[in-house]
């Protein structure tokens, strides 16, 4: 099953997958203990996997929810210009972290 959702760190994984089990959906966090290890691996980003697959549709109208009220970009754009999905902290073009990190 691929993964339900890519989270910018830890923390955001965490976040989503209380709010998750708040209703009643159970995830599995993936990646988020080489967070740690940045720098030094290539960079991965915590994922959330569902437990049951029966709650995919539920859980990708909470998600949805979720982007919408944290008015989450989908995309920010580096100072060179490349515009890079939210998700990635750093411009896949020049390196550069996405600013207000
Ligand atoms: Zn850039």
């Amino acid at each position: 099953m691929p993964a339900l959702y890519l989270a910018a760190d830890p923390m955001e994984a965490q976040l989503l997958s209380d709010y998750l089990a708040d209703h009643d959906i159970a995830v599995r966090i993936d990646g988020a203990f080489l967070w740690s290890a940045r720098g030094e691996l290539p960079l991965e980003y915590p994922r959330l996997y569902l437990l049951d697959p029966n709650d995919e549709i539920r859980a990708r109208a909470l998600l949805r929810e979720y982007e919408r009220r944290a008015h989450i970009p989908s995309i920010w754009r580096c100072g060179c210009g490349q515009d890079v999905p939210h998700h990635f902290e750093l411009c896949w073009s020049c390196g550069d972290g996405r600013p207000g990190l």
